[in-house]
C-alpha cells in the first residue's frame, strides 16, 4: 500500500508567536504557489501553537505539539495534556525525541505512557527512535531501535496504532550537518519496519517512517526517495520557508 510522504518540522525552542506566525504564513504561500502531495505539519513551541494553527488555516499545513504529559488534569505544575494540546489546534504530536531522552530524563516507559494520552486524545503520535554514535559504533543499533520501538508500543493493539507516525532519527545527526547515508537510513527503515511488524503484523506496511538528522534541501530528494522512508522530520532547516518548501517539493 502507498504510503503518503510526511515532512513535519520541529521548530524546537525556536521562534516567538509574530514570528512563527510568519514563517507559517510564509510556506502557506510557498505551497500555494507550489502545492505538494506531501502531508506537511509544523511543530511550533506550545504557546505558540494556537496562533500558529489559527494562521495555519485554510492552508494543507497541520501544526503538532513537541510533546504532551500523560496526565489528563490535576497537580502537574508546568505540563500539557494532550486534550489541552488539541484544543489549542494540533493534530500532531512528537513523542521521545531524542532531546528530551537526553536532557529530560524521557524513557520508553514515559513515552508510552504519553502515547496513551496522545491516541486517547485523537492526535497523531510521531515516536522518536535514534541511535547514539557509540551505540552504533559499538554493534548495538538493532537491539537499541527493537528496545526502543517495542517499549514505545507495549501494550497496544494495531488497532490502536492506526494512526502511528515513526521518526528514525539517529543521535547523532541530529542539528550536526552530519546526515545518514541513503543506504544506512533504508537499510534501518527497512530494519525499523522489520520489528514494526513483529509488534503489529501488517499495518507495518503502512506505517510512515519519517528520517531525521540535518535534513536539508541538499539531501533532502535522495533520502526520500529511498523505499522505506515516508518522509522527515526536520528541525534546523524547518525555520526558513525557503528551506523548508525545497525540503518538502523534494518528497
Ligand atoms: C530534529 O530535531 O528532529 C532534527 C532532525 O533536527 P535537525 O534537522 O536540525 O538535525
Amino acid at each position: 500500500m502507498a504510503r503518503r510522504k510526511f515532512v513535519a518540522g520541529n521548530w524546537k525552542l525556536n521562534l516567538t508567536i509574530a514570528e512563527g506566525t510568519a514563517l507559517v504564513q510564509g510556506l502557506a504561500k510557498a505551497l500555494a504557489d507550489k502545492p505538494t502531495t506531501a502531508e506537511v505539519a509544523v511543530c511550533p513551541v506550545a504557546l505558540a501553537l494556537n496562533a500558529v494553527a489559527q494562521a495555519a488555516k485554510g492552508s494543507p499545513i497541520g501544526v503538532g505539539a513537541q510533546n504532551i504529559h500523560w496526565e489528563e488534569k490535576g497537580a502537574f505544575t508546568g505540563e500539557l495534556s494532550a486534550t489541552l494540546i488539541k484544543d489549542a489546534g494540533a493534530t500532531y504530536v512528537i513523542l521521545g525525541h531524542s532531546e528530551r531522552r537526553q536532557y529530560f530524563g524521557e524513557t520508553d516507559a514515559t513515552v508510552n505512557k504519553r502515547l496513551g494520552a496522545a491516541l486517547k486524545a485523537g492526535l497523531v503520535p510521531i515516536v522518536c527512535i535514534g541511535e547514539t554514535l557509540a551505540e552504533r559504533q559499538g554493534g548495538k543499533l538493532e537491539q537499541v531501535l527493537s528496545t526502543q520501538i517495542k517499549g514505545a508500543l507495549a501494550g497496544f493493539t494495531a488497532e490502536q496504532l492506526k494512526t502511528l507516525v515513526v521518526a528514525y532519527e539517529p543521535v547523532w545527526a541530529i542539528g550536526t550537518g552530519v546526515t545518514a547515508t541513503t543506504a544506512q537510513a533504508q537499510e534501518t527503515h527497512a530494519f525499523v519496519r522489520s520489528v514494526l511488524r513483529q509488534v503489529v503484523g501488517g499495518l507495518a506496511d503502512e506505517i510512515r517512517i519519517q528520517y531525521g538528522g540535518s535534513v536539508k534541501p541538499d539531501n533532502a530528494k535522495e533520502i526520500l526517495s529511498q523505499p522505506d522512508v515516508d518522509g522527515a522530520l526536520v528541525g534546523g532547516a524547518s525555520l526558513k520557508v525557503a528551506d523548508f518548501a525545497a525540503i518538502i517539493a523534494g518528497a
